[in-house]
């Protein structure tokens, strides 16, 4: 019997992780539930699934949950306040924690969990993408087993030799691979004029062609910031070079990654675009079981595309390449400067277009250090929020004069 924490619970991952969970209650229990705010679905799960333990970062929506399980006789002791999220990583009752929370928020207890030498089953790529080396040092010391959830890299993962272990130093080159290739469905707007880009809207940014996911990825993946993440994240769980990784524009989102070998040999991963794939994956590694997901009917897919990144289209991916390359906290910067313009995008103070804008000036203003410690990536966090929300500003001010 695994058993399993859920940060991010009340997410997409969380409720996708709890449906291919719920499919085997003789191999999972799950021991701890967690989320931000949403106390009405927790408390949900909490009645469903009967965990131990569940915890909510706002100490206000805890109280509530608290109340709202008394009063259903549900025993779930709950926890409040941003901490207690690390706390549930690190119970010694729990095996595997699913890492789900969205954002730079997860990073804290995604590393405890890390630190306390669980399996970590990463949904969380932003807490990656910020700390990487670090992150990486924690599971190495920590003797965790990381599993990588985001379906590109569970489809390398799964096209990799078995036995292939995340974070292990010279793996690809042990393996004979020559590179790693990120599939990307150039999200809703591959194909929109340009000049139309800087007014497209929240709702039809986060209208994914292929996948029903939470609002800030969906609109990562419009921008294509998500793949530059992606490329981040394949940096630290598979050891690969910059150079080694590639994108491929594939629209259908049927191929999730390809794996290409020295000898000429490309292995790809296929199913349907649907998270319960990569999830089950994980779950139950090395073992393969039902998550109820329909399969693939070749027959009715018709042609599988593929094309290359439009850069001019597409400013973010460069971004994300540009700040792996530079090193340091310059990726913590990225992340933090992406989720102020996204933020600000889907609340109507940003213009689309100006998500790369607010990044790149972001990465141009601030500090970057060579990574020694933490507290650099959260001061790195802290920096460039600050100077992303001035230069929101400033561009709203902008606009509110031209309109004037
Ligand atoms: P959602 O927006 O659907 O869910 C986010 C979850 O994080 C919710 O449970 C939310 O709780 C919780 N949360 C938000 N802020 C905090 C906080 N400050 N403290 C604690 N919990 C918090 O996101 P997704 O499920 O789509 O994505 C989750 C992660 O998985 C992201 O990092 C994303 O990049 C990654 N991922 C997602 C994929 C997908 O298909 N959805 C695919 C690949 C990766 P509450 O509801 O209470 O606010
Ligand atoms: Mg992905």
């Amino acid at each position: 019997m695994k058993r399993l924490a859920i940060l991010g619970s009340t997410g997409s991952i969380g409720v996708s992780t709890l449906d291919v969970a719920a499919r085997h209650p003789d191999r999972f229990r799950v021991v701890a539930l967690a989320a931000g705010s949403n106390d009405a679905l927790l408390a949900r799960q909490c009645i469903a699934h009967r965990p131990e333990h569940a915890a909510l970062a706002d100490p206000d929506a805890a109280e509530r949950l608290r109340r709202a399980l008394a009063e259903r006789g549900c025993a779930t002791r709950v926890h409040g306040g941003a901490e207690a999220l690390a706390l549930i990583a690190s119970l010694p009752e729990v095996d595997a924690v699913m890492a789900a929370i969205v954002g730079a928020a997860g990073l804290p207890a995604t590393l405890a969990a890390a630190s306390a030498g669980k399996q970590v089953l990463l949904a969380n790529k932003e807490a990656l993408v910020m700390s990487g080396a670090l992150f990486m040092k924690a599971v190495a010391e920590g003797g965790a087993t990381l599993l990588p959830i985001d379906s590109e890299h569970s489809a390398l993962f799964q096209s990799l030799p078995r036995g292939f272990a995340c974070g292990r130093a010279g793996e690809l080159e042990r393996a004979g691979v020559r590179r790693v290739l990120l599939t990307a469905s150039g999200g809703p707007f591959r194909t929109t004029p340009v000049e139309r880009l800087s007014a497209v809207t929240p709702q039809q940014a986060v209208a994914h062609p292929n996948w029903r996911m939470g609002r800030k990825i969906s609109v990562d993946s419009a921008t294509m910031m998500n793949k530059g993440l992606e490329v981040i994240e394949a940096r630290w769980l598979f050891g690969a070079p910059l150079e080694a990784i590639g994108i491929v524009v594939h629209p259908q989102s049927v191929i999730h990654s390809m794996v290409e070998y020295r000898d000429g040999s490309v292995i790809a991963q296929l199913g349907a675009p649907d998270m319960r794939t990569p999830i089950a994956c994980a779950l139950a590694h090395p073992e393969r079981i039902e998550s109820g997901v329909t399969p693939l009917d070749f027959t009715a897919l018709g042609a599988l595309e593929f094309g290359r990144v439009d850069a001019l289209r597409f400013p973010c991916v460069g971004l994300a390449r540009e700040a792996l390359r530079r090193g340091g906290t310059a990726p913590a910067a990225l992340n933090a400067a992406n989720e102020i313009a996204v933020e600000s995008f889907l609340d109507g103070r940003l213009r689309f277009t100006a998500i790369a804008e607010v990044v790149e000036e972001v990465l141009e203003k601030v500090t970057i250090e060579e990574l020694a410690c933490l507290e650099q990536v959260y001061a790195a966090d802290r920096d460039a929020r600050a100077l992303a929300k001035l230069s929101v500003a400033r561009r709203a001010s902008a606009r509110g004069e031209a309109a004037e």
